[in-house]
């Protein structure tokens, strides 16, 4: 094939938003062989890949207990259950974030209570925060817990958000279904509050190939509960169940794929930051770019720009499509916003912030196998569509 045919071809495939296919090439044999290895050991749940993984995400985030699990919905949801949250209480969640954030809180019976963001980070703000324990404590909730998201990639304001959930004795849970790996302050996420959860769910930056997530805690009186729940709250006796449980364990085959997309999680990484560094020069100038805060590095679960007033968002996302470009729009709807949320309250003060986001933001591809000629058409289509 010519040069020119060849660049012909190259052009009019779209670029891939997300690319496992790529991924999956590069790991090869190593995936298989891994797989393989379970098929013949056949021990499909508790394995010994599920305690291998455990130690390496351990060992990768310096928590001292790593608990396993079936999605990272479920992570949050063993985590308030182990903590005894239920009806009457607070839980204090952003509102622009994936729905399962604010989910687990309410099936247990509590409240979420939405909190606003920061415009740059798009993670929760410690101002909002403290005006949501005023709405909670107003209308007669118990201040509870609060779960400070990690959204996009990028950690939320951790020593912040310590301070106020210090002083009114707040449990807090960080949900970094879309962060692990990525620093706050020189730390990686793992081991700040009193638990993190995360997801691995494919399209997450480290994914298995199914549904899987994690529990990281230094607790160790709340690691073991966490076991308990996880096997449907059992006791030293498996037939002699202490308290309400799950089947919350994490598949012995994803552990294994896990255990081999984890030695390469860090070299993604940087893939990832090489195109946020191009796509930051690039679209600068004519888009908001994501703002990240001095001290913490992102692992970009997504790239989400927000498109300067009067750029009708369709019609951008349109006009990539045309060029090959695929967009996402993470959140058209802030939590607050959706039916199965609307009934919650929000912070006093309301949450300006998460509403003018859902409004004009949209996420472009990202991932770690986005080639410089990919990433210089999506560069391009930007420019052509904000005109
Ligand atoms: C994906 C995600 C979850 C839930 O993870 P699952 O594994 O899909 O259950 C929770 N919170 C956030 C912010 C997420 O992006």
């Amino acid at each position: 094939m010519n040069q020119h045919l060849r660049h012909d071809h190259v052009s009019s495939t779209p670029v891939p938003f997300i690319d496992i296919g790529a991924q999956r090439r590069r790991l090869g044999s190593k995936i298989d062989e891994a797989v393989t290895r379970v098929l013949t050991h056949c021990q499909f749940v508790n394995g010994p890949e599920v305690t291998q993984l455990e130690a390496d995400l351990a060992a990768y985030t310096g928590a001292t207990h790593v608990i396993s699990c079936a999605n990272g919905t479920d992570a949050l949801v063993m985590v308030l259950m182990a903590k005894g949250v239920g009806p009457g209480d607070a839980v204090f969640c952003p509102s622009f974030t994936f729905c399962a954030t604010a989910s687990p809180a309410a099936r247990t019976g509590a409240t979420p209570v939405f909190v606003d963001v920061d415009a740059a980070t798009f993670n929760m703000t410690a101002a909002s925060l403290r005006q949501g324990i005023a709405t909670a404590k107003r209308l007669g909730l118990t201040p509870k817990a609060v779960v400070p998201v990690d959204l996009f990639g990028q950690s939320a304001d951790h020593d912040a958000i310590a301070d106020v959930a210090a002083a009114e004795g707040l449990i807090v849970i960080d949900d970094a279904a879309q962060s692990l790996g990525a620093t706050y302050r020189g730390r990686r996420l793992g081991t700040f509050g009193h638990a993190t959860t995360t997801s691995f769910f494919p399209a997450k930056p480290l994914g298995c190939y199914g549904d899987g997530g994690a529990i990281f805690t230094n607790d160790a009186e709340l690691a073991d509960t966490l076991r308990s729940i996880r096997v449907h709250g059992q006791g030293s006796d498996k037939y002699d169940n202490v308290r309400l449980g799950l089947t919350g364990r994490l598949d012995t085959i994803q552990a294994a794929i896990l255990i081999e997309k984890l030695k390469i999680f860090d070299d993604e990484i940087a893939a990832r930051n090489a195109t946020a560094e191009r796509y930051k020069r690039g679209l600068g100038n004519v888009v908001t770019v994501p703002g990240i805060a001095s001290g913490n590095s992102s692992v970009w679960a997504q790239y989400t720009i927000r498109l300067p007033k009067g750029c009708d968002r369709d019609a951008f996302a349109a006009a990539l499509k045309a060029q090959g470009v695929p967009t996402a729009i993470y959140y058209a709807r802030s939590l607050h916003q959706q039916a199965a949320y609307r009934g919650f309250p929000v912070a006093d003060g309301g949450l300006p912030v998460c509403e003018a986001l859902s409004a004009d933001v949209i996420s472009l591809p990202m991932h770690a196998y986005l080639d410089t000629e990919a990433q210089d058409r999506v560069i391009a289509a930007v420019h052509e569509a904000v005109g």
